[in-house]
Formats: structure tokens, sequence, C-alpha cells
């Protein structure tokens, strides 16, 4: 391990710019680094499916057959504003400029493993498959791991390197959402001379939002109003008003429940004052629980152990590519990659961070 030429590595990939929708460049990039370290690479067809000017990046290095394959997913896309990122080497973290995000998630993943398997070239170690996802479009909506074919792939115990956290931790569990969008529309009037003639679809959709069970609702389960618009003038008793909710839980089930309760809310309000409802519920993605004598599970607490680290396994708030991936079959977890803060112009990396993922990633192969 060589954390100099690791530091290296990963300032200048995250130099290359690729927001969400543009990452061509930056995978040609990739294409080309593993391919000097032995791998075949090549896109899938995505760039003609989703929002993308590049397809995702499916990489493959043969190794010793009586080894476990395993494969790396990570994305290739980040947020916004991560165009001209000058990250900063401090003595104890990689910072951006303070314009920018650093865009460690999920770079810092990225270059750990390129450092983890050249290092471990450079000392012939023996080593089994690997297999590497490198998507498109996962900030956007998984779009990249939603095109995916899971059947090219020779392994089935796939390590998604996307979440922060000090590495030795691990997400085991990660929700299920469902976006509501919905539509009330009242009936028009002047608010002066004969509002009893209206119907104010804003007052309906405020009813309706009073009565809704919000935001923390249980340990597993969140909702939230994200967006309200409606009305014309002051003077008109509002025709429409409009509405955006969302709802997360780590149980399908209890997902279901408060989808059920929010529509509810909206139904009874509607029908209580003679408005029309319209709405419109979208999964976003399906809820990822990894068993504890999942394949990932033990090898990944194996590798953890091997380097003093003490494994441990939590929930998170947030989908990601892993929920996608879970759901096609393949045996899924989601290691801490010590990004900080990630999303925003303050997010950084600790070196300390930094080295120890690829460490763990260099123990998780050579544990396989
Ligand atoms: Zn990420």
């Amino acid at each position: 391990m060589n954390l100099e030429r690791l530091i290296n590595e990963f300032t200048e990939l995250v130099a290359i710019e690729s927001e969400s929708g543009n990452e061509l460049t930056f995978a040609k990039e990739l294409k080309r680094r593993f391919e000097a370290l032995g791998f075949t690479m090549s896109f899938d067809d995505a760039a003609d499916h989703v929002p993308s000017n590049s397809g995702n990046l499916y990489g493959i290095r043969q190794g010793e057959p009586e080894r476990r394959p395993i494969i790396f997913s990570c994305h290739m896309d980040t947020v916004t504003p991560g165009v001209g990122i000058k990250p900063q080497i401090k003595a104890d973290r990689i910072t951006s400029d303070g314009t920018t995000i650093l865009a460690s998630d999920d770079k810092a993943p990225i270059a750990s493993l390129i450092e983890a398997i050249r290092s471990l070239d450079e000392e012939n170690a023996e080593l089994g498959t690997i297999e590497l996802v490198f998507s498109v479009g996962e900030e956007v909506g998984m779009h990249g791991a939603r095109h995916f074919d899971v059947s090219r792939l020779q392994g089935k115990t796939m390590f998604v390197l996307d979440s922060s956290g000090t590495p030795g931790k691990a997400i085991v569990q990660a929700p299920t959402a469902a976006r509501i969008k919905a539509t009330i529309t009242g009936r028009a009037a002047h608010a002066g001379l004969q509002p009893e003639k209206g119907i104010s679809a804003i007052s309906v959709m405020s009813e309706a939002i009073t009565a809704m069970p919000l935001l923390r609702i249980d340990q597993e389960t969140t909702a939230n109003v994200g967006t309200i618009t409606g009305g014309s003038a002051t003077n008109i008793v509002a025709e429409q008003c409009e509405a955006t909710f969302e709802a997360r839980s780590l149980q399908k089930d209890k997902l279901d429940r408060q989808v059920a309760a929010m529509v509810e809310a909206l139904e009874t309000a509607c029908r209580k004052h003679d408005a029309t409802l319209d709405y419109e519920v979208n999964t976003s993605y399906p809820p990822l629980l990894v068993s504890q004598d999942s394949p990932a599970v033990k090898l990944f607490k194996e590798a953890a152990e091997s380097l003093g680290l003490t494994p441990t396994f939590s929930a998170t708030g947030g989908g990601s590519d892993a929920n996608i991936y879970a759901e096609k079959g393949l045996e899924v977890l989601i290691p801490a990659c010590g990004m900080s803060d990630a999303h925003s112009v303050n997010e950084y990396i600790l070196l300390d961070d930094l080295e120890s993922l690829a460490q763990l990633v260099r123990a998780i192969i050579t544990t396989a």
C-alpha cells in the first residue's frame, strides 16, 4: 500500500468532472486505468435508455478459479456543484476549495480499489476473479443500476462501496420509499363577492395535510410534505392546489400503511368539501435487508477483523444502487467508505479513513 499514490489517484479522479448525466469523460478514464491493471472493460447500452451520455462500465479480471468471485460496485456520477473540483490536501484530511463538493462520494472507493489491486499485484498475490460495476445516474434515481443486466456477472457477492462512516462499519438495511403527487381541484369564485360559491383547493389541501401523519412516524418510518403550490390571485378562491409528499420505511408493509394513511387524509378532506382529488404514487426503490449469515457479511467481518477493525452493522435512511442490485438477486453489503458531509461543499475525507478503506478493500479481495 502506497498512501501517497492513493492520494494522487484520488485527487486526479475528483478533478475529472462527472455530474449526473455527464459521466462519459470520467468513465473513459476509468476504463483506461482498469485496463492498465489487466481488466477487460466494456460499456453497456444504458446511455440509450437512461439520462446519461455514458453507459454503465463493467470490468472483469479472471483469477484463481477455486476462489469466490467478488464484485465491487461504485457510481461514477456526482451531485452538483461538481465542476472544477480543486482538492485541498490538509494535515489530516482532503477537502474541496469550498466552492464545490469533493466527490469522495463515490471516488474515494474507486481510488481505493485501484490502489488495492495495484499494490496486491506488486506483491504478486494470488487473487480470485474480480468484477467491477461502475454505474451512471445513481444520484438522480439509480438509473444505471436499474438498467444493468446482472446476468452477465460471474459472481453473486457484491460490495457496494458507497456510504459515509468509518471503514469497518457497514450498512445492511436501507429503506424503501414512495413519492405521492396530489392535485386537488375545487371551484373558483370571487373571493370578495361570492366566496360561498367557491371551494378552496388550498384550504382542502391544508386540512388534508393537517390530518396527515408526517415526519417521524416510528423508528423505521418517516414521511414528509415536500412542496405545495396553488391558487392564482388573492381575490380568487383557489381552484387548484398541488402538493408532493414522500414516505420511507425499512419495512415494505409499514410503507404501504403510511402511504395509505396519507392518501386517506387527502380523500377524506376532498369528500368533506366536495373537491376532486387526483394522485399518483411512485415507489422509488425497493427496501434492502441483508441477513447476518449472508456470504457478503461473513467475508466483510473476516476482512475487517484481519485489519484489527471491529465490524459493525447498521441501517441507513437513504436508498442506493445496493437496493436495486439486492432486488435483482445479488448478495450485497454496503461498507462505509469514510466520506463525510457528502452532497455539500463541506465534504471531506480523513486521510486515515482513505487509507483504511484501501486496506479494507485489499483485505476483502485477499479473504475471498
Ligand atoms: Zn454515493
